[in-house]
């Protein structure tokens, strides 16, 4: 890190003080987007709302716009108020998968409860024919991990021979997240083009990442999509790069100031995230 001193302009000084207000963000974190945006060097930071453990207890009220969740970043996944459906934030777009099926874009002003974004800039790339499981995508995800110690952004694009995805219904409120993800729904998608959009958290950040990996599906026409239980890809590039900085914002909602989250999320995160036959 380094410390610069500089003079603005009493309008951009201004801009500077209210984007700050805005999104209750540092100037060294307005400044180093702004910079990174202008200069064209990607800053690779993590943008996460809220925390894996309050979703394990529950706590899906809204928390951030998606407005500032995709100043933050344009590549992601989330979940939505109550848990309806599940978020792909891809080039900037952030899309919802609803448990019909039906995927539709997010208006900006919509509060969310839980999502991890960054700005995607791919460090490594290569292609791939073909990937006969979801344990075969992984593996190729572990070569090209350097670290288990930082945290890694994966994008697959291509075709895929099939792609078995859930989705989540709302919930009432307060209904733990292993018992909400017993009653999702399944689609299993065959020859689709389409992106993973994925994450890998390192087992330390249990408490608020989900550990490990984590994929959601878009199709190339924006049609179907969803959590990534298991897939079959034909021909892929896989591109990703790594992240070692995190900005989290924690909610500031009643439930979860008072909620008790010091329970280990990890064994209800691990039940509800993976595939339930295998
Ligand atoms: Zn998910």
């Amino acid at each position: 890190m380094k410390k610069i001193t500089c003079n603005l302009p009493d309008s951009l000084h201004e801009a500077l003080m209210e984007r700050m207000t805005a999104d209750q963000s540092s100037c060294d974190h307005v400044v180093s987007m702004a910079l990174s945006q202008c200069l064209g060097k990607p800053l690779h930071t993590l943008f996460q709302v809220s925390t894996s453990a309050a979703l394990v207890e529950g706590l899906y009220q809204g928390a951030v716009q998606v407005s500032r969740l995709l100043r933050h970043g344009d590549f992601g996944l989330g979940t939505f108020i109550s848990l309806d459906g599940e978020m792909v934030v891809l080039d900037g777009v952030c899309y919802r998968v609803a448990s019909t099926g039906a995927v539709t874009v997010v208006e900006g002003n919509q509060l969310i409860p839980y999502a991890v974004v960054t700005r995607f800039r791919a460090d490594f790339s290569e292609k791939r024919h073909q990937l006969n499981s979801f344990q075969e995508l992984v593996r190729v995800c572990d070569e090209l991990r350097e670290s288990n110690n930082v945290f890694y952004a994966f994008r697959f694009d291509g075709t895929f021979s099939q792609v078995k995805t859930r989705v989540m219904h709302a919930v009432a409120e307060g209904t733990r997240l292993k018992s909400a993800a017993s009653g999702q729904e399944e689609f299993l998608f065959e020859e689709q083009q389409g992106t993973l959009v994925g994450l890998w958290s390192p087992g330390f950040a249990g408490s608020f990442s989900v550990p490990g990996y984590h994929f959601h599906f878009l199709s190339k026409d924006r049609q179907r999509g969803g959590h990534v239980l298991d897939c079959k890809a034909l021909s892929v590039t896989i591109s990703g790069c790594s992240m070692n900085e995190m900005h989290v914002s924690l909610p500031e909602t009643e439930e979860f100031l008072k909620a008790d989250l010091t329970r280990d999320p990890n064994a209800d995160l691990i039940s509800a995230e993976r595939n339930h036959e295998s």
